[in-house]
């Protein structure tokens, strides 16, 4: 028989399984929160029985990635995490300390498709989906090296969250589960490069979850020159589902626009994104882009950004700069995996 991995499981399978294996369905909860402390052995599962132990370890296993390397920024208190998964490949995450709590943002998987041309996660395109298991592992590993609660998580690292989206909502469902990490859904972000359909269907399936949009500019010349996802979902469709959203779950849609030099940081620019988004219920993140080594793109400059930012609360559009946190330490999203595979070969 092969071993399953129980920590992918959510705890509404977990009790099945504990009914195949002939055991009573209140030891699904008991181990549930041994896996959400972070217990990898069955035999530190003190509150199990002994020979129900031993039948654990026959029919099951428990996921686990391990800490490759760890960044410090020395500005400030983020950190930024290298981790192996078990067929060797890397994933990368981020601590961030804000006035709010602590915040991470985590990968969904290894590499990235989706071909946006300032995006260090895509060069090489995607190797493979991440696990529920491994997206909860990142939230353990970080929690247990900070030690401290982590109230707030952003999927938003490597990769295209809905391009993974059956895990995804496992994940979603594991963390927020009373008996797990317990993570409200208000204090979750999950941001996509734009794929429309799944837009709709996360509205309907995770009405509380934050949804961020990767904008990043105001028309579609602009957006299809850097991000390819916008030649198959274009902009005013792209808007037309973020009003769907915004309609059914009465929430406000989050905006990401990275600001990059010469490219979608001009006044113009900033005319054209408030016209389109002046009577939406949304907020706009303006983003110094961070360097990637592998492209030419350069982050704008603090001035230009509060000069767009302006333009933009000319139109009623809220929107705020974003602190630039652990720029010193390979901030730039997959830019940390780049250099250890590089550093590799
Ligand atoms: S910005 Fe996001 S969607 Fe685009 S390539 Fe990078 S990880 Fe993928």
């Amino acid at each position: 028989m092969m071993k399953r991995n129980i920590k992918d499981c959510t705890l509404g399978e977990l009790e099945s399984f504990v009914l195949e294996l002939g055991e009573k369905k209140f030891r699904a909860k008991q181990i549930f929160s041994w896996l959400s402390k972070g217990i990898y052995d069955f035999e530190e599962m003190r509150n199990i029985p002994k020979k129900f132990r031993d039948q654990l370890k026959d029919s099951a296993y428990i996921e686990n990635i391990v800490c490759e390397k760890i960044l410090f920024s020395k500005e400030d208190a983020t950190r930024k995490y290298l981790f192996k998964l078990k067929d060797d490949h890397l994933i990368e995450s981020v601590y961030m300390n804000y006035r709010y709590g602590n915040s991470i943002c985590i990968s969904s998987q290894v590499g990235c498709k989706m071909g946006c041309s300032f995006c260090a996660s895509t060069i090489g395109g995607v190797k493979r989906n991440l696990s529920p298991s491994e997206m909860l592992e990142q939230v353990l590993k970080i929690q247990e090296d900070v030690k401290e609660r982590i109230s707030h998580v952003v999927v938003m690292g490597s990769g295209e969250p809905f391009e993974n989206y059956d895990a995804l909502l496992k994940f979603l469902e594991i963390i927020h589960s009373q008996e797990g990490l317990y993570l409200s859904y208000r204090n979750i972000t999950v941001s996509t490069c734009g794929i429309i359909p799944k837009i709709i269907d996360f509205a309907r399936k995770m009405p509380q979850v934050t949804l961020a949009i990767s904008l990043h500019a105001p028309n579609n010349p602009i957006r299809n020159s850097i991000m390819a996802v916008n030649k198959k979902y274009p902009l005013d469709q792209l808007l037309q589902a973020c009003n769907q959203y915004i309609e059914l779950t009465n929430k406000r849609i989050t905006f990401e626009y990275a600001l990059i030099q010469g490219v979608n940081d001009c006044e113009e620019h900033a005319e054209e994104l408030g016209k389109i988004l002046k009577d939406m219920l949304c907020h706009v993140n303006l983003i110094p882009l961070n360097k990637v080594q592998e492209n030419t793109f350069i982050g704008s400059e603090r001035k230009k950004a509060e000069r767009f930012q302006e333009i933009l609360e000319k139109y009623r559009v809220n929107a705020t700069i974003r602190r630039e946190l652990g720029s010193d330490i390979e901030a730039a999203c997959g830019q940390l995996r780049r250099t250890q595979i590089a550093n590799e070969e």
